[in-house]
């Protein structure tokens, strides 16, 4: 049978964009939708994009029937955890209830497969700063609750109906496309290695590292970052692994390693040949002092293999990507 076309929310943001470029240098149907309120019209190179919101009912209705869709890969979200402790209402809004909605239109037009872009802000402050699947779920901010509840809306309604899902839970996304055709390009950005090479670039004065007083090896935030085209590829995998008839499954995606901030720093200081200034501030509300991935899991199931897992080949397509921001912005 011939699969049918896959919608991919938040296809003009940062994670969505790269996963577009793999489905169809694959040769899959894709169409975006996105509201364009975070992510950048340019970012879609490949795929019909329509401009529209996850939480619009008829809007999505009607993606999903026009264009005969049985897969959904959802990205479309707020994602800064400090943002989400600040307007709370805003990421359960935009995160939590459009994914209710979105679901609804995914049941009544039968589509088949979900991908749902989750995180490792589900699991909060495990034990020793390392999670698997079966770690319990324990959101200390926010977003990782609005995330967690969209996970136990698909679980319910894959219990009651016959669509199936994976969600992948993202440790630390950082790099951008070797090609050089996407990025990240969010104003304002926060992520630590978007910020230090935006420092290198020579766009903002310094960085700030926010807490020096953790229980970790040099007491930064230990945190597993992993390179948004592997990542990418782990959603080709668990489209995969769904269409062959796999059952509904939850995944951590990382290498399973962490790095300091501090070591993070020393790799972009590295790699871009460029001091960056640092302020040491006090803790950000909000964050685990270490979060890394049990990662064997995705390996096993999806057969995922990671390509990049190289902290400098990571700030190395990051900073081209800065650099070319520097040049032609946004
Ligand atoms: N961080 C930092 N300075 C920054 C941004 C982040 O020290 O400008 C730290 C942050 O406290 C955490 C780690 O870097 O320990 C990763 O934070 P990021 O915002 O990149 O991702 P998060 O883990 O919050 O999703």
């Amino acid at each position: 049978m011939k699969n049918g076309s896959i919608l991919v929310t938040g296809g003009a943001g940062y994670i969505g964009s790269h996963v577009v470029l793999q489905l169809r240098a694959r040769g899959e149907r894709v169409v975006v939708l996105d509201d364009l309120s975070r992510g950048f019209r340019q970012a879609v190179l490949d795929a019909p994009l329509v401009v529209g919101r996850v939480g619009d009912r008829a809007a999505v209705a009607e993606v999903l029937r026009e264009h005969a869709v049985d897969t959904v890969m959802h990205f479309a979200a707020y994602t800064i955890v400090p943002e989400s402790v600040s307007e709370p209402l805003k990421y359960y809004g935009n995160n939590t209830c459009s994914t209710r909605t979105l679901l609804e239109c995914c049941v009544e037009a039968k589509v088949a497969h979900f991908v749902f872009s989750s995180t490792a802000a589900v699991y909060g402050i495990p034990a020793e700063g390392v999670a698997s699947e079966s770690t319990p779920t324990a959101p200390i901010n926010p977003y990782g609750t609005s995330k967690l509840m969209s996970e136990w809306m698909l679980a319910s309604v894959a219990q009651a109906t016959p669509l199936r899902y994976a969600a992948l839970r993202y440790f630390n996304v950082a790099g951008s496309d070797s090609g050089g055709r996407v990025g990240q390009a969010t104003p304002n950005a926060t992520l630590l290695i978007k910020v230090a090479c935006e420092v290198a670039v020579g766009k903002r004065p310094h960085l700030s590292i926010f807490g020096t007083d953790y229980p970790t090896g040099d007491g930064t935030g230990v945190r597993d970052y992993i390179h948004v085209e592997d990542l990418a590829t782990a959603h080709l995998d668990a489209l995969t692994y769904l269409r062959g008839g796999g059952a509904s499954t939850i995944l951590n995606v990382g290498y399973g390693h962490g790095y300091s901030v501090r070591e993070v720093i020393d790799s972009v200081q590295r790699v871009t040949g460029r001091p960056i200034r640092v302020k040491e501030e006090p803790r950000r509300p909000g964050d685990p002092p270490a979060l890394v991935a049990r990662a064997e899991r995705i390996r096993r199931e999806l057969g995922w293999k990671p390509r990049l897992d190289d902290l400098d080949t990571i700030v190395r397509t990051a900073y081209a990507w800065e650099q070319r921001l520097q040049r032609e912005p946004w």
